[in-house]
């Protein structure tokens, strides 16, 4: 294939990319985007398999079907709750990538660079095992905090920050010797020290921070991802690289800005671990007594919501857990029919990925005009009768507002509280991700529906 061809194809491929990512900023051109950016993908593996590979075909045939088996068969089997667990292993593999194509590419001396070239391109190097081995090892953390593998609250060390310093300090005196020894022929050494601090720098910035500030980290480690792409795309001297790493990283680091507003935290801190974190006063699993709180059952519910003008559904990651999002549908398709104003509310956090709801609701056919974002809504909660809030429990925590040591605090939350009625279903008085108490179960005008979200949707629906 001729470079004419490769171009054009690399062109076309990036044009879509563009056109996918505008796609995906809004829910009805989602669907669109997602298949812009398929068919850009296609193309450019096809170039690149067709027109720059001239060798090891069938290495590359093994590693094709072994790499494209396995994720066939992660896609096919994760459930909706794993997905950001998935997300996060996936950027992994993106950092490992880049390490091992930065230590093949200083080990290949195929082509020899001189003078200003060589620095160039060993900064290249550098700099792509460096973002690669940190976006490794924090994705990874990532991964080990969201299964629940080790615990979401922060850990955080003693003179953390002067260990970031150190640690930051450090890769920039290997990047001179790795300059000065490379022009040697040496530098290996340097390279390898480096690729340990990375890995020490990413882990420790992600064990940094607590629960409920991961949606930043995974969009942060998402931007990251994208860099690492980009750096290898300058090692490979693929230009597609590294606009889609570009595209990745630069997107994924506007979605970081957007979280941590949304947060109410600052992106800088976050960005450097778990800067202004505080310990605050987690307490993961149960925290207060069923008996401190307003049960309700499921028919009471129905009376009452038949009896609104104005119902709001809060989702949180309990509906996907429950899987309730098309009983949920069902019960706002009734509720509407029957003349009752209904309206659902989205915490920028809710669930465990950013957009998690809005998937769910968009999968469940709910029409985007009745869905609003958090900040759309929460001065019209006094007018609301009933909420619902559905699995979800940090979104709709007032402890946010209201307790400056809490590890939410100053998190913007939805406040149900305000209107006339809060109805809460979960199973149990558990604490959600961030691990604190929520005084929201315990207001007067709250009533709690214990059991799983959709079997208590169901209960309601059968007496609507
Ligand atoms: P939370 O994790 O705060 O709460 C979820 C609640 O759902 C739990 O209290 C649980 O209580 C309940 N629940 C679980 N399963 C069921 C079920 N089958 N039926 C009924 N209830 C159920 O979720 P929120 O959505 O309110 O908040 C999201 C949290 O996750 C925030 O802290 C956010 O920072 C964090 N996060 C968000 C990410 C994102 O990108 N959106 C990424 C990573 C973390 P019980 O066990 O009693 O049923």
């Amino acid at each position: 294939m001729s470079d004419g061809i490769i171009t054009m194809a690399y062109l076309g491929a990036s044009i879509l990319f563009i056109l996918a990512l505008g796609g995906l900023s809004n829910q009805e051109t989602a669907r669109r985007g997602n298949y812009f950016g398929m068919t850009g993908m296609a193309i450019a593996l096809l170039a690149t398999i067709v027109g720059i590979v001239t060798e090891n075909y069938a290495l590359m045939l093994g590693c094709i079907i072994v790499g494209g088996g396995v994720g066939l068969l992660l896609a096919k089997k994760v459930e909706m709750t794993m997905m950001p667990e998935l997300v996060a292993i996936l950027h992994s593999l993106v950092g490992l990538a880049a390490v091992i194509v930065g230590f093949g590419t200083f080990l290949d001396h195929s082509v020899a660079f001189t003078g200003v070239d060589q620095t160039i391109h060993n900064v290249e190097i550098y700099l792509g095992v460096l973002i690669g081995a940190l976006t490794f090892s924090g994705s990874i953390v990532a991964y080990l905090k969201l299964s629940g593998k080790v615990s979401g609250s922060p850990v955080l060390l003693p003179g953390r920050h002067f260990l970031n310093l150190i640690l930051l300090l450090g890769t920039i005196w290997f990047l001179m010797a790795f300059i000065s020894e490379a022009q040697a022929g040496a530098g290996m050494n340097a390279l390898m020290i480096m690729t340990a601090i990375s890995l020490l720098f990413g882990i420790h910035m992600v064990l940094a921070i607590g629960g409920a500030d991961m949606p930043v980290v995974v969009s942060m480690l998402n931007s990251y991802s994208g860099w690492a792409a980009a750096a290898t795309g300058f090692m490979l001297s693929n230009d597609l690289l590294i606009v889609i790493g570009a595209l990745v990283g630069s997107s994924g680091a506007i979605l970081s800005y957007i979280m941590c507003r949304a947060m109410n935290r600052k992106f800088f801190s976050v960005i450097a671990g778990g800067f202004g974190t505080t310990s605050g006063n987690a307490t993961a699993g149960p925290s207060g007594s069923a008996d401190d709180v307003q049960p309700i059952d499921a028919e009471s519910v129905a009376h009452m919501l038949l009896a609104s003008k104005k119902v709001m559904i809060l989702p949180g990651y309990g509906m996907a857990v429950a899987q309730a999002q098309h009983s949920v549908f069902e019960m706002s398709r009734k509720l509407r029919e029957a003349g009752i104003e209904v309206g659902f509310g989205i915490h920028p956090v809710a669930g465990r990925m950013p957009g998690h709801m809005n998937v769910l609701l968009a999968e469940a056919r709910v029409p985007y005009d009745i869905v609003f974002e958090m900040d759309e809504i929460n001065d019209d909660f006094p007018n609301v009768d009933v909420s619902i809030v559905i699995g979800a429990n940090d979104i709709v925590n007032p402890a946010a507002l209201d307790e400056p040591d809490s590890p939410i605090a100053g998190m913007p939350v939805l406040e149900p509280w305000v209107g006339k009625t809060t109805v809460v279903l979960k199973r149990s008085m558990a604490s959600g991700y961030a691990g604190v108490d929520n005084p929201l179960f315990y207001k007067d005008n709250t009533r709690m529906l214990f059991g799983d979200a959709k079997a208590s949707i169901d209960d309601i629906l059968k007496n609507l």
